[in-house]
């Protein structure tokens, strides 16, 4: 997920329309994270007080450092979902996030939306980051979040053909573009809250990375995650997606 989602669903409902499609069922179906109509994903099963911290588009030597520390001071683990190009980049962080106990998963080589990607692009998008991912921790890959949310069922298809689970998420805030750690806090807190009272873990998404360019300042989405340690540590249970598996 990242800034230029409705751009991209814009574009989408644009091309789709001229093909005579119901464009915005399509788009409902290709980009709206609870939606099952091209295949499952996980997203959170009912497990009120389990909370998953998500990350998208790193790994980020400007920042994941920072988030790393900040995880270890209240000893929990959480999810990173990589770009490709990024990890192949950094192999030295990743290792280090692995090391460290988190789980990492699969976020496409260069984050194109892969509901508007050609079938053979969309595999080599998989295959090229899962063999980077593997080749640097050892581990194999099972977890894989489509960038901006986008599938059709080719993609979950592939995803599952390669051994991973494909992964949405039922809380989200503009955190790549809001400047207070304060506003990103209060926004997933309202989120996970709700999803508390509707008997659901949170399955949180924030960024330690941008997709354009490696280096992205993500600093308030760092520390809004310290605020969200202090706040539920005490209350609510942190795990990684594999707690979660189907
Ligand atoms: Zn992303």
């Amino acid at each position: 997920m990242n800034s230029s989602v409705a751009t991209e669903i814009y574009a989408g409902l644009g091309s789709f329309a001229v093909l005579g499609l119901a464009a915005g069922g399509y788009a409902y179906a290709a980009m709206w994270p609870a939606s099952r109509i091209f295949g499952r994903a996980l997203i959170a099963p009912p497990h009120p007080g389990e909370l998953a911290l998500t990350f998208d588009d790193g790994p980020n030597p400007a920042c994941t450092p920072r988030l790393l520390d900040t995880l270890a001071s209240c000893d929990v683990r959480a999810t990173f979902f990589m770009v490709g190009r990024y990890a192949q980049a950094e192999p030295v962080l990743v290792r280090r996030i692995a090391q460290a106990g988190h789980l990492i998963g699969n976020h496409s080589w260069s984050h194109p939306n892969l509901a508007l990607t050609s079938p053979a692009r969309v595999r080599e998008e998989m295959v090229r980051t899962s063999d980077a991912l593997q080749q640097i921790t050892g581990q194999p890959v099972r977890y894989f979040r489509p960038p901006f949310g986008g599938r059709r069922p080719y993609v979950l298809r592939v995803a599952r053909e390669l051994g991973m689970t494909p992964v949405l998420w039922n809380a989200i805030t503009t955190d790549w573009s809001e400047p207070s750690a304060d506003c990103i806090a209060e926004r997933l807190k309202h989120k996970i809250d709700r999803n508390q009272r509707r008997g659901l873990a949170t399955n949180i998404v924030l960024h330690d990375g941008g997709h354009l360019t490696l280096g992205a300042n993500r600093e308030p989405s760092v520390t809004a995650v310290g605020q969200l340690l202090a706040h539920y540590k005490a209350t609510h249970k942190f795990v990684t997606l594999d707690a979660w598996s189907e």
